[in-house]
């Protein structure tokens, strides 16, 4: 599709979403939304305005924390946590069960609410809220904290108990706002920990929005959510009464929470940034493959912390490679994700989008733009779906993570070099391979140097298997035992003389 095809598209776009805005904003959605402590709505006099990515422009606002409001938050966990923790498993189960079908009653609600703030199309947005419920029943139904028989030798039985930690922070990115929250969230209130959740400046209304209809559910104390401009972050990190930070967002913060955190030898988790290779073996067919390829890069704009951000491709398919990825550039529609026409929405704020922008200048002044490469007039944060070849993996847009739909592809005459090259960060989140022999495709995804590798497929999750980053990509892991045991402190009780427990 040519680029004037695309504005006329795009206008058309605009148009049907202002519709919408509109229609949103009559329906109550343009209004300040407020925080939670101990079961409470908490509005203040400091808010923070929300500004839809598509338009530029505030659509609603959000109540504002200041630091004794988030010792206020602590102390109503603390004071909520003996009794949830004591709370049977079986219960908490249950209610496990009611959060999930609170979700789903308002899933149209937070998908909404979540391509406002965020951006992304709202066929991608409405996959955050099932993605949540899944976990919550999932957690009740199969993950369990019952005690563990390590060893049981003659009179000797060795035991591991598990517990809940205490009250928990979860920090959380403005890329997917509801679905990284309830990653965190299901398994630290499951276990039985008291929880305070902190969104993203940019995107606070879909966690508040949560933290009202959970705690029509929740004892008071036991969920509470506050907001802040970015300038709460070390306050909650080294707070003496928060036992573990669940976080995710980049790597430079996560350094930054790790340090502040160190005083009080809190918990971590930490989920940061990626900087993934997919690396396209000489046997696979260049067209198709270069359409899951960009689709592995391209959701949600580039904003993913998993997305293909480095291409490598054998340089004897690379021409009909980067031709097909250009294809697929041109004929995005890029627009209001309320639009249902649109394809791919706006940067998230309007620093990541000067961010994008300084990638692109990157790109003309050190490889070859063929497709994309312009910001789209305002006034919300657009670029088109940009692919860059010829480019050296000195370049800042190869060796950053670039988090935006700026695509480099770098080509390859020898699979070992292509693997070094692939490792030749600090990063080591994901990575995917793309091969038609599966024995050799394992073979190279073994020497990738990344806490997850896909063969022939990206973003496949199973909630049983631990996600972790590797390298500068973080640790500890979300998901699988590992990922819900985080959440809990475990005992080892050695017995001898047989089984007094009963
Ligand atoms: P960010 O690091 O700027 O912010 C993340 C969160 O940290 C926000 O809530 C922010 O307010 C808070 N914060 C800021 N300063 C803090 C401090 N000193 N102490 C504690 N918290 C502080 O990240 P972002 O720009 O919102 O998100 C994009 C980044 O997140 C990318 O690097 C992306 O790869 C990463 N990410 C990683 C994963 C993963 O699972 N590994 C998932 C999504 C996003």
């Amino acid at each position: 599709m040519k680029n004037t095809e695309n504005e006329v598209q795009l206008k058309s776009s605009r148009k049907a979403a202002a519709v919408l805005n509109e229609h949103f904003a009559s329906e109550g959605m343009k209004k300040l939304y407020p925080m939670i402590i101990d079961g409470q709505k908490i509005r203040t006099g400091r808010q923070i305005d929300v500004i839809n990515p598509a338009t530029a422009a505030v659509f609603a606002s959000a109540a504002r924390a200041d630091e004794s409001m988030l010792n206020t938050a602590v102390a109503v966990a603390q004071r909520a946590f003996p009794s949830w923790s004591a709370m049977p498993l079986p219960e908490r189960a249950a209610l496990m069960h009611k959060l999930a079908d609170a979700l789903q009653a308002h899933a149209d609600e937070f998908a909404r609410l979540i391509v406002m703030e965020q951006g992304k199309p709202l066929a991608e947005a409405q996959k955050e809220a099932p993605a949540g419920i899944a976990l919550l029943r999932y957690m009740a139904d199969h993950v369990d904290y019952a005690p563990v028989m390590l060893k049981s030798d003659g009179d000797t039985r060795i035991v591991e108990h598990r517990r809940p930690l205490g009250v928990v922070a979860a920090i959380t990115p403005w890329n997917d706002p509801l679905r990284l929250l309830i990653i965190k969230l299901a398994p630290a209130l499951f276990a039985g920990n008291t929880v305070i959740a902190k969104p993203a400046a940019t995107t606070p209304l879909s966690t508040c929005f949560l933290g009202e209809i959970w705690n029509e559910i929740l004892p008071p104390g036991v969920f509470n959510v506050i907001c802040d401009n970015n300038d709460l972050g070390d306050a909650l990190s080294s707070h003496p009464g928060i036992k573990k930070i669940g976080f995710t967002g980049s790597t430079a913060t996560g350094m930054k929470v790790m340090a502040s955190a160190a005083g009080t030898l809190k918990r971590l988790t930490l989920e940061l940034g990626g900087n993934d290779p997919a690396l396209v073996l000489d046997d696979v067919d260049p067209v198709e493959t270069a359409q899951r390829v960009f689709a592995a890069a391209m959701a949600n704009a580039g904003q993913v912390c998993l997305a293909a951000k480095r291409i490598f491709v054998p340089a004897s398919m690379y021409d009909a490679f980067c031709n097909e990825l250009a294809r697929l550039a041109e004929a995005t529609i890029v627009g209001d994700g309320l639009d249902p026409a649109t394809t791919m929405g706006p940067i998230q704020n309007a620093a990541q989008y000067q961010k994008a922008l300084g990638y692109l200048d990157d790109a003309r002044s050190s490889g070859t733009i063929i497709a994309g490469g312009v910001p789209v007039p305002g006034p919300g944060y657009f670029i088109r779906p940009t692919i860059v070849r010829d480019i050296p993996d000195s370049a800042r847009l190869v060796r950053e993570e670039q988090f935006c739909p700026v695509l480099p592809v770098l080509s390859y005459d020898d699979l070992e070099e292509a693997i070094k090259r692939a490792n030749a960060t600090d990063y080591g989140l994901g990575a995917t391979v793309w091969g038609s022999d599966l024995k050799r495709a394992f073979d190279v995804a073994m020497r990738i140097e990344a806490g997850t590798v896909w063969i022939n497929e990206h973003m496949v999750f199973d909630f049983g298997v631990t996600a972790r980053g590797a390298k500068f990509s973080g640790f500890g892991g979300e998901l699988g035992p590992e990922g819900y045991n985080s959440y809990t402190q475990g005992y080892v009780v050695f017995q001898k003389g047989g089984n007094y427990e009963k």
